[in-house]
């Protein structure tokens, strides 16, 4: 039986981490190892300068006073008997879309299972009150189920790939289907940082408190979301930009007479 791990950034007590532990349960054997307190926006981090401590929270239940990054080398490199065979994290509660991903814990549990080897997916469901994983926990297991049967016939995830994984706040029967998408890009505003005065009469600040303007790619993972489809976006950990190294070798630069080359 295949194992599985799952990871999440909302921490092992969150409903979506037990939706998606539950769903998958019929696909493989699931491990979870989740980190022991909310990691929301913890990005790629890992803990260098503290020890990390270990909590069992059940059979194959494990939580860790860490980054979901740390989860998953913890569960790769010690707790579990072997590597396993695909990391899934989440289910995040709320998107991850666009320039997001690079903030997010849960697509960067996918990130460290992709460097690790291991075919990973990160899965997100948009914001709804009150929450019901029921359709993206489903979509995930039969994704998960098809990319475990696709690798035992030879066909693999493309090499340093991710699957970022977004389904929409609607029940199963009313989304409108499933989409391959690239990542989506934000218009940033001035009102992304709040300006406030604390009782003592001293200026603080909220980061992100505002509403987001996207750029309205036709292809891309907040247009799929918004016409109710779920996305499925690629993501290719190599972050070069390989078309710009042409046009900056043109721009002829140099150091103390040396020439930027390739
Ligand atoms: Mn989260």
């Amino acid at each position: 039986m295949s194992r599985i791990l799952v990871s999440n950034d909302d921490g092992i007590a969150a409903e979506g981490l037990a939706a998606l532990a539950r769903a998958l349960e019929a696909v493989g054997e699931v491990w979870v190892v989740a980190p022991e307190r909310e990691q929301s926006a913890a990005s790629h981090s890992l803990t260098l300068h503290k020890p990390l401590r270990v909590y069992e929270a059940g059979p194959r239940r494990f939580a860790v006073s860490g980054t979901p990054t740390d989860c998953v080398n913890m569960a790769v490199h010690e707790l579990m008997p072997g590597p396993p065979e695909v990391v899934v994290s989440g289910i995040n509660r709320g998107a991850n879309l666009g320039d997001d991903v690079t903030y997010s814990g849960t697509v960067s549990a996918a990130m460290e299972g992709t460097l690790l080897g291991i075919p990973s997916v990160a899965v997100s469901q948009l914001f709804w009150e009150p929450a019901d994983f029921t359709a993206a926990a489903d979509f995930a297991a039969a994704l998960v189920g098809g990319l475990l049967e696709g690798a035992r016939g030879g066909r693999r995830l493309p090499e340093d790939t991710l699957l970022n994984v977004n389904v929409p706040d609607l029940p199963a029967d009313r989304i409108a289907g499933v989409r391959w998408t690239v990542q989506g890009k934000r218009r940033f505003t001035k009102e992304q940082v709040i300006e406030k005065v604390d009782p003592r009469g001293r200026k603080y600040y909220w980061v992100g408190g505002s509403e987001l303007e996207w750029v309205g790619n036709p292809d891309s993972d907040h247009t799929a979301v918004t016409a109710g489809c779920i996305s499925v976006t690629p993501v290719h950990l190599d972050l070069t930009n390989h078309k710009a190294l042409e046009t900056l070798a043109g721009w002829n630069m140099e150091w103390h007479g040396r020439r930027y080359s390739r």
